[in-house]
């Protein structure tokens, strides 16, 4: 942990140093594990790929090669930088000063491309020639889709049955960019089932398939991987408001679901003691009714699609159903890195329900005429909280991870009511 001086500020600022170093600064996970979590729980026959990724991983991160190339597309496809926004009207109504780092602004609407063009670029660097992953809403299979169109690769996608039926319109987008959804009828129907579906392809096509997750979830060196290429949110803001304001903000606030958006902006922050990090995670109808996805908050230590963390599970020791209003956010697990920074006491969590979500998606409308995701807003809700934390001066950045076109019906439905 260390103090920023001004003039260490000042050099940060002039000389933007290149991604294989700023990446570098990171964490890298020992032994494959953040403290008591992570770690890969797979079956021996997956363990040939995970170590083939791994090591893949190892190389391409400290390469300026690969880098160049990541780069080149974020900035001329996805349309990074993203910008850092001073939302002057819901700074007044918070009694803190927000900033907005608008992930909604690139090319797809949300963070998840910055992770899809990363592992894209890895797949082809590896030889890998096609190209599979699991969905929840299906935000992350329109990413996923949506490169391996850009990279002329084949796409198999897999998503649960119930959730085919209720993202039906993001299905749509997935076969329009010529991927193949394969609807899973096995347990839940859901995202977890879907996870557990990808993985058996992937064991079996091991030769030429690249299994591209989501988020910070599943074995190692996925949550490391995954949070190094989100952590462009947290390098851009970084820079971002020290040239804006001449300081380190006092606080980083992002929703959490698998927890990549929220990994991407606290990690280059992690080692600035002054900045508080506060994930949101969705409380859904209220953490006592069970109906909810606070997995950090409510839930216990367990293994989940190959990684130990946080778990929401039943009575009986099963996996439990997650519950939000938004289906970014429902997912039962949370990556391992989060794991480790609240038991560390080094980010906090807080939960948000979906009426606050609705409010909080309502508020940033009003104010800013900004339509956030439903993920999003669980962010804005918890943030008359984190002004009291840190007062009327204090600076916060917040993670706007998507746009909220997806949830309009979801919205008018609630607001009908
Ligand atoms: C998928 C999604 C999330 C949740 O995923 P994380 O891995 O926790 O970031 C949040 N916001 C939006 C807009 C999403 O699409």
């Amino acid at each position: 942990m260390k103090t920023t001086t001004y003039v260490e500020i000042e050099e940060e600022t002039a000389a933007r140093a290149s991604w294989v170093e700023d990446i570098a600064r990171l964490p890298v996970p020992d032994g494959g594990r953040f403290g008591a979590f992570g770690g890969q729980y797979v079956a021996e026959t997956l363990m040939p790929a995970i170590a083939e990724l791994e090591a893949a991983w190892r190389d391409a991160r400290r390469d300026t090669t690969y880098w160049a190339e990541v780069e080149d597309l974020l900035v001329n496809y996805v349309g990074r930088p993203s910008l850092l926004y001073h939302a002057r009207r819901l700074s007044a109504e918070v009694g803190a000063q927000v900033y907005l780092k608008r992930e909604d602004l690139n090319h797809t609407g949300a963070h998840k491309i910055n992770n899809c063009i990363g592992q894209a670029v890895l797949a082809r660097r590896m030889g890998k020639r096609r190209l599979i992953a699991e969905t929840g809403a299906g935000q992350h299979g329109v990413a996923t889709a949506t490169v391996a169109a850009l990279f002329g690769l084949p796409c198999e996608v897999y998503m649960g049955a119930e959730d085919v039926v209720r993202q039906s319109l993001n299905v749509e987008r997935m076969r329009l960019l010529g991927a193949e959804v394969h609807p899973v009828e096995s347990g839940t129907r859901t995202l977890k089932d879907a996870m557990n579906e990808a993985l058996r392809d992937w064991v079996t096509n091991v030769g030429d398939t690249f299994y591209l997750i989501g988020s910070v979830a599943g074995p190692h060196p996925y949550p490391w991987m995954v949070r190094d290429l989100q952590s462009v949110i947290g390098r851009e803001a970084r820079a971002q408001i020290l040239g804006a304001t001449g300081r380190l903000p006092d606080a980083c606030v992002a929703c959490v679901g698998g927890g990549s958006n929220a990994a991407g902006l606290f990690a280059p922050f992690a080692a600035d003691a002054s900045v508080r990090l506060v994930g949101v995670e969705a409380a859904g109808e209220g953490i006592a009714t069970g109906r909810h996805a606070a997995t950090l908050g409510a839930g216990r230590v367990g293994v989940l699609h190959g990684s130990k963390s946080y778990v929401l599970v039943r009575d009986d020791g099963q996996i439990a159903h997650a519950h939000s209003i938004s289906a970014g956010l429902d997912y039962p697990g949370v990556g391992p890195e989060h794991a480790a920074w609240k038991d560390s006491g080094r980010a906090v969590y807080v939960s948000r329900t979906d009426d606050d979500a609705l409010a909080g998606l309502e508020r940033l409308a009003r104010t800013e005429g900004i339509l956030c995701a439903l993920e999003t807003a669980h962010a804005i809700a918890a943030l008359d909280e984190v002004a009291r934390m840190i007062g009327p001066d204090g600076i916060i950045i917040v993670g706007l991870s998507g746009r909220g076109d997806k949830d309009m019906v979801t919205v008018a439905q609630r607001r009908a009511k």
